[in-house]
C-alpha cells in the first residue's frame, strides 16, 4: 500500500474504457505551457481530450531554455508527421498560461528567495527568474521571450493567457502572433 494505490485503482477504471490514440498531429493544433500547480489541470480547465494538445509544465509555466527546446523539437516532429500532407504554412499555436496565486510568487520577495536558495542549493537568480508575482506581466514577458528565440519555427504562433484561480476563467492577455 502506497500513496499511489488509490490512484492506480482509478487507473484500472480508466483503462477499462480506454481507446488508444495514434501518434499524429495534436488535433487542437495547440501546445499549452503552464504551471505545475495542482489547482490547474489544462485537461479540465480547457476541456482537452487525449490527442488534443501537448502540455509542458514547470514551476510558474515559465518559458525556460528547456521549454523552448521542447517546442523546437515538437515543431520538427509536427513537420515530419504532416509531411505526407504536403508543406504547411503553420504548425501550431503555443499558448502560455500563467495564473493568479502562483506559489512561485513568494520568490519575488528577496528574503524568501534567499531562504529558498539556501535550502535548495538553487541559484537566487534562477529562483527570481521563475517568480510569477503578476501573471499579466510575466505572461507578456514569456510570450516575447519565445517569439524572439532563434529556435522558434516561423510556422509557430504564440499567445498569452491568465488563469484566475478564483473564478476558473482563462482570459487572453496577448493575442496569437507569429515571430
Ligand atoms: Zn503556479
Amino acid at each position: 500500500m502506497t500513496r499511489m494505490t488509490p490512484l492506480l485503482e482509478r487507473n484500472e477504471q480508466f483503462a477499462e474504457t480506454y481507446t488508444p490514440v495514434a501518434l499524429g498531429l495534436p488535433t487542437a493544433q495547440v501546445i499549452v505551457v503552464t504551471c505545475l500547480d495542482h489547482r490547474i489541470d489544462p485537461a479540465m480547465v480547457l476541456g482537452l481530450q487525449l490527442g488534443d494538445a501537448p502540455v509542458i509544465r514547470n514551476a510558474g509555466g515559465r518559458v525556460t531554455p528547456a521549454v523552448i527546446e521542447d517546442i523546437a523539437y515538437l515543431a520538427f516532429l509536427a513537420e515530419q508527421l504532416a509531411s505526407d500532407q504536403g508543406p504547411r504554412d503553420t504548425l501550431f499555436e503555443v499558448a502560455v498560461v500563467h495564473h493568479t496565486q502562483c506559489g512561485t510568487g513568494f520568490l519575488a520577495d528577496p528574503g524568501f528567495r534567499h531562504q529558498a536558495a539556501e535550502a535548495t542549493g538553487l541559484p537566487e537568480a534562477a529562483l527570481e527568474a521563475s517568480a510569477v508575482a503578476d501573471p499579466h506581466v510575466t505572461v507578456q514577458a514569456d510570450v516575447e521571450r519565445l517569439l524572439t528565440s532563434p529556435l522558434l519555427s516561423p510556422k509557430v504562433s504564440v499567445s498569452g493567457h491568465v488563469y484566475d484561480i478564483a473564478t476558473g476563467r482563462v482570459t487572453t492577455a496577448v493575442d496569437a502572433r507569429f515571430p
